[in-house]
């Protein structure tokens, strides 16, 4: 199995199975129409649904054959079986497929072997689209002609193709891309953190961790492997690890005698192939605030580094990041009260993050769809910070009843009320942070639009503010 299709840039199968049509699906279909294989697409969605997809991607052609409403043994008539990131490696039609020898690849395998570009790919439970981006930016502050990819919005195989080997791509890997991968062999690889997720989908904790470590299977010891070292799971992989490849730890914690990026006080320092020094004097001058940050900007500078970037140029790189929108992002400030929109937070971990990203005076929004989170394991950090909380949708009970007698306690409708309570609560010099540690979708399509709607309840109460003002002229 492993030598099919080794070159896919030379070798394009006859017929290939696109599963799932979101948008590497259907990157996937339109690399391989371009290359004259006839595509089948199957989705689980509506006729319709799957028409208006085929026609905005321009699949129309007589090349492409589709089948929406499920998934039929018809993908066992392909030579090549490619998954979009979404969809369950453990499909009964792929388990027939490999019975019956037919490669199934993630769209990240797929991706990695039409590029001529060396990868390094970043993967972890949380922060991965925050460390690439901070990576990126510090790649392209070093003159790397860097291309960003994966889950943080572009799908693989439509950037890789036409980039020369003098590129490369940063790309950000889910645990579901990485059950699927079979050559993908990354120069520098990390894994930033392990912590309980989508048990939903896997078995147990174990079987999602595993899923995780196959990004470094293929490592030989010219690449690396970056691994937190302020995880005790990390640190096993480290030993585990280290006579296949080159191991770069980062973290709180220098690592005595071997190559690192480490927080001290303030700064980002380094000690890597032989030497040592700061990469950053102060993370206090980024423009994302949080430990939590400060962490993905020592892993970014730990990858940085592996891939070949001056170590000078790294902590410019680090500042010049913006943040991406839904994490930590600055919204606006009324009346000398701030707002942060964190609605891409859904676990009470992520409260943490953000409320600690803060030394006092928080006035903190959160709740939605219950996932079960352990609000009680973060009450140090809300005692510490949080001012009043006002809680909105399904979590709101539970998530009170947790927090009882830590903070000053209040529920609201909507969001928009609950905008208006805080700010009713909130003085001068104080924040108001959205972060909800739940999911989204009691109320909202996705985290997106639920960090829409704060803002634009944020953008409301300033006009309401500005009218009121003017009513008093
Ligand atoms: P991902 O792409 O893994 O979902 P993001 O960069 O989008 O991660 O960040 C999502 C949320 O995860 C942030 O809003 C923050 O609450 C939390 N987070 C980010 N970095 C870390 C970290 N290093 N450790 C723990 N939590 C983090």
């Amino acid at each position: 199995m492993k030598t099919k299709f080794k070159n896919i840039a030379n070798e394009a199968p006859a017929r290939v199975a696109v599963i799932g049509a979101a948008k590497s699906g259907a990157a996937a279909a339109a690399y391989f129409c371009s290359r004259g294989s006839d595509v089948f697409i199957s989705d689980v969605c509506s006729r319709e649904r799957l028409d208006e997809i085929l026609r905005e991607n321009g699949l129309t052609g007589k090349m492409v054959e589709s089948e929406a409403g499920g998934h039929s043994d018809k993908i066992l008539e392909c030579d090549l079986v490619v998954l979009s990131p979404g969809v369950r490696s453990d499909l009964d039609v792929l388990k027939k497929a490999s019975a019956e020898n037919i490669p199934v690849w993630s769209e990240m395998e797929l991706g990695f072997r039409a590029s001529k570009a060396p990868f390094v790919a970043v993967t972890g439970s949380s922060g991965k689209s925050t460390t690439v981006s901070l990576l990126y930016s510090a790649m392209r502050s070093a003159g790397f002609d860097a291309a960003l990819v994966g889950n943080i919005g572009t799908p693989v195989i439509s950037v890789t193709p036409s980039l020369s080997s003098g590129s490369i791509v940063i790309a950000e890997v889910s645990s579901f891309q990485l059950e699927t991968i079979d050559q993908f062999k990354p120069k520098v690889a990390a894994v930033i953190n392990l912590m309980k997720n989508h048990l939903d989908r896997y078995a147990d904790e174990d079987e999602y961790y595993n899923a995780k470590k196959r990004i470094a299977e293929n490592l030989t010891p010219e690449d690396f492997l970056v691994l937190n070292i302020d995880d005790a799971r990390l640190l096993l992989w480290a030993k585990e690890f280290a006579s296949k490849t080159r191991v770069v730890m980062f973290g709180l914690q220098r690592c005595e005698g071997g190559d690192c990026v480490y927080l001290n006080g303030n700064a980002i320092h380094y000690q890597f192939n032989g030497s040592s020094g700061v990469i950053l004097d102060d993370v206090t001058r980024m423009k994302i605030n949080g430990r939590h940050n400060h962490i993905n900007a020592c892993a970014a500078a730990a990858v940085a580094l592996s891939a070949g970037a001056g170590p000078d140029l790294i902590g410019q790189g680090l500042c010049a990041f913006a943040g991406l929108r839904h994490r930590l992002e600055y919204v606006a400030e009324i009346n000398g009260i701030t707002f942060y929109n964190d609605s891409k937070s859904t676990t009470a971990e992520s409260i943490e993050c953000a409320v600690q990203a803060f030394d006092s005076n928080v006035h903190l929004i959160a709740g939605g769809r219950d996932k079960g989170c352990d609000f009680s394991a973060i009450t140090g950090a809300v005692r510490k910070t949080v001012k009043t909380v006002t809680l909105i949708g399904e979590a709101a009970e539970r998530m009170a009843g947790q927090w009882e007698g830590i903070v000053p306690i209040y529920k609201s409708v909507t969001l928009e009320d609950a905008v208006n309570t805080a700010f009713a609560n909130a003085a001068a010099g104080e924040k108001i942070i959205f972060s909800p540690g739940c999911s989204s979708f009691d109320m909202f399509r996705n985290f997106e639009h639920r960090g829409d709607m704060f803002g634009e309840a944020v953008s409301g109460l300033a006009a309401s503010r500005e009218g009121g003002l003017a009513c008093q002229r």
